[in-house]
């Protein structure tokens, strides 16, 4: 048997694709062949000339915000309309909001569940919907986080969404495994993206963290694209319901 990492001929939707794990993610699709849907509410400019320079899978921007749900359904029927497939879904767009939990607001919990959390869940049903439909298989990846293995501090709403994120991946992967459709997830560590931001730039938590990740570097975002061609690709037809961790050994420690 030949192991296939091959996506040549399919499509992938990617939301929060122009920077950061969402940019790096698609690049690597693409450049295993895959076109790319490229889901978000800013320009994709940056990904776009990475993705062609790549000379491989070809990209289309499809504008959405997924504060809300309103967008989802035009966002599966816009991929189709475009390359007439829907293969593979990456539901990587993320927010955080920091802040002690005896202050928290209810806006800085409501806001990051809606976007990673309520839209996930409603963007894969509509995707799986697809799929069911047309008795296809097809392969979900959600970008879980340490924080769907550990508590963390000061982000209440993150970590409930990202634990619960990682029950819904197995979830779906019990009520979809049977129909061919691979949910799983992949848990990034410690990765220099705007979202890290304000670590890094703290020095006593920048230090804290360094010193705990045995590969000794914060993650570049390129190092996590093998593990999502992985999960897209027919090597990993029988792997449902994982959260993997890509952290440089943080969890090991
Ligand atoms: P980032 O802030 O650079 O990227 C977040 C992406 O989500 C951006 O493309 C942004 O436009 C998009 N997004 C946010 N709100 C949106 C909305 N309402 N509608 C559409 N798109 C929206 O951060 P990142 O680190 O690249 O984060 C990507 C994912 O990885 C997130 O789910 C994040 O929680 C997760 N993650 C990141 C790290 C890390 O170390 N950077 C670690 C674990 C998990």
């Amino acid at each position: 048997m030949t192991i296939s990492f091959d996506l040549t001929g399919k499509t992938a939707i990617v939301t929060g694709a122009n920077t950061g794990l969402g940019q790096a993610i698609a690049v690597a699709l693409a450049g295993a062949g895959a076109d790319i849907a490229l889901v978000g509410r800013s320009s994709m400019e940056e990904t776009e000339a990475a993705i062609a320079a790549g000379g491989r899978g070809k990209c289309r921007f499809i504008k959405a915000d997924l504060s809300t749900i309103e967008p989802i359904k035009d966002v599966v029927e816009q991929t189709l309309a475009w390359t007439s497939r829907a293969d593979i879904l990456v539901n990587n767009a993320g927010i955080i909001r920091r802040s002690d939990a005896v202050d928290f607001t209810e806006a800085d919990w409501d806001d990051v569940m809606d976007v990673n959390l309520k839209s996930v869940f409603f963007l894969s049903q509509a995707f799986a919907r697809h799929l069911i439909a047309q008795g296809k298989g097809g392969k979900i990846i959600n970008i879980a986080s340490l924080l769907s293995f550990q508590g963390g501090i000061r982000i209440p709403s993150y970590t409930a969404s990202k634990s619960g994120l990682a029950g819904l991946t197995r979830l779906l992967a019990c009520e979809w495994a049977g129909k061919g459709i691979n949910v799983n997830a992949i848990a990034p560590g410690y990765f220099e993206t705007n979202n890290t931001e304000a670590l890094r730039n703290d020095p006593d938590r920048n230090a804290a963290i360094l010193g705990r990740i045995p590969a000794g570097h914060w993650g570049k975002p390129d190092e996590l694209g093998g593990a999502a061609v992985f999960l897209a690709s027919p090597a990993s037809d029988y792997v449902h319901g994982v959260v993997l961790p890509v952290d440089g050994g943080w969890l090991a420690r």
